[in-house]
Parts: C-alpha cells; structure tokens; sequence
C-alpha cells in the first residue's frame, strides 16, 4: 500500500491519500496539544507509541465486536485505516472523576463514580469543544438516532473491554475520548484513536499518571511515561 498526496495535517497525525479511495494512511507524529491548539509541544517518540498503542486496542475491541477502522499497521508510524466520514462528536466516557469533570462538580480528582459517565463534546476548535448532551447532538442533526444509540452502545462496550484489559497491566482507566465516523455503506466505527493522548491512565499502585496530562500539567516525563503503557501492553 503506497502513500499518495497528503490530505490533511492535524496536531499530532497526518493523513495521506491511497490508490483506494476507500482506504487512507495515518502518519502519527510527535506533535502534542492541549486546551484546544493554545498550548503546543513535542513528546519524543510518542508517534511510534500512540500508532501501536492505538491499534492494539482497537484490535482488541474489533475481536469483540467493535467495528473500527482499522486495516493494517504499515509501519511504526503509519497505519492503513478505512476512510470514514467524522461525526463531529467527542464521546467521553468516564469511570473515576479527573480533568475537566473535576472542575466542573467542584470534587476532587480520583472521586470513583457509582457508574460510569457518558459526555459529549461538539467537535469545534474555536468554540473550544463546548459540552452537549445527546438531545442536542440529535437537534442538531449530527448523526441520527439510531446512529447515536449504535455510538452509546460502542463508547460503554468499550469502556468494559478497555477496563478490564488495562486492570490487567495495572492501569486504572480514568477516562477516555473516542470518536465515530460512517462508512460509505453507513456502518458506524470507531475512528481517530486510543492512546495516552486520548485517555487517562493511572497506575493502579501508585496513582503515578502515564498520560498526557503530563505534558498538560507539565509534569515531566511524558516520553517515558507513554512507553511504560507501550510496554506493559505488548510485553507480557
Ligand atoms: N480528551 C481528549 N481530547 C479532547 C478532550 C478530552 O482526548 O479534546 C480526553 C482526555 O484525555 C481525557 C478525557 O477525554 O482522557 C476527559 O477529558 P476532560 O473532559 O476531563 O478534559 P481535559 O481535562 O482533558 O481538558
């Protein structure tokens, strides 16, 4: 599968055309971002981590039912994905409050909730990704309603797969972000990614972070702290 000319070129991937209309390329990069583009950097060798990370979990939520748009990892960077149209939704599911959560409800970080949560953010930059529920999503006519119960379905699947995988590796999961898009035939899948960019992993022992908000809350040690997660993940 070869690269043809570059289509799209995000904070941290860039999409490439194919000679299959229906397939595309993602490179992933070093770039990192948070608080909407306003704070901007590099995590070395992150690419290579999240391109790994990302498709060994889809993998794992393809195998039990998951349609995503995962084809082939081509390299350490690159991976062939199914061209999907985005729903313009970030669906955030939430096990144990942290972030923006935390904020908002006034407790405090590491609150375990009684059952998990389900958010969406309307995906716009300059509106700074601004919170809506699922009447609104359907008002707004982002996808249909049948569409969105398929989006609900997967998010909470998802997070019982994840949980229990990562327990495994000593990882709590916090909370994740996922993204939806539609194939030409209609069929929902998970797109964009899974990875410590997208999601917040504790380590069940020492509470230590091993996800982005290391670079968020400038921490230090993101880079090894995203190879810890590469490394329990595909060493046992
Ligand atoms: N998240 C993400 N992209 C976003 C917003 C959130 O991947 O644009 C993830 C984030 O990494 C965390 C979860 O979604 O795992 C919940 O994020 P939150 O709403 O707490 O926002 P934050 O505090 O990260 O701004």
């Amino acid at each position: 599968m070869e690269r043809k000319e570059q289509l799209y070129e995000g904070k941290a991937k860039k999409v490439y055309a194919t000679d299959d209309p229906q397939l595309i390329i993602v490179e992933y990069t070093d770039g990192a971002a948070a608080f909407h583009g306003r704070k901007k950097g590099t995590i070395a060798g992150k690419g290579s981590i999240n391109n790994r990370v990302s498709n060994d979990l889809m993998r794992l939520l393809e195998k039990q039912g998951i349609p995503t748009h995962l084809v082939e990892q081509l390299s350490d960077r690159e991976t062939v994905i199914r061209k999907a149209q985005m729903i313009p939704l970030k669906v955030i599911v939430r096990n144990v409050v942290a972030g923006s959560l935390s904020t908002r409800i006034g407790m405090p970080e590491g609150t375990r909730l009684k059952s998990p949560v389900l958010e969406y953010n309307y995906k716009d930059d300059a509106l700074g990704d601004p919170m809506i529920n699922r009447f609104h999503a359907l008002a707004l006519d982002l996808c249909a309603p049948e569409e969105l119960a398929t989006i609900e379905r997967y998010a909470f699947r998802a997070n019982d797969i994840l949980r229990t995988r990562l327990q495994q590796l000593d990882i709590d999961l916090i909370d994740f972000k996922l993204e939806f898009g539609r194939l030409a035939d209609g069929t929902i899948v998970l797109a964009d990614e899974i990875s410590p960019d997208t999601c917040r992993f504790w380590d069940t022992e020492t509470g230590e972070r091993l996800d982005m908000d290391r670079f968020r809350r400038d921490m230090g040690g993101a880079e090894d702290a995203y190879q810890e997660v590469l490394h329990r993940l595909l060493e046992e």
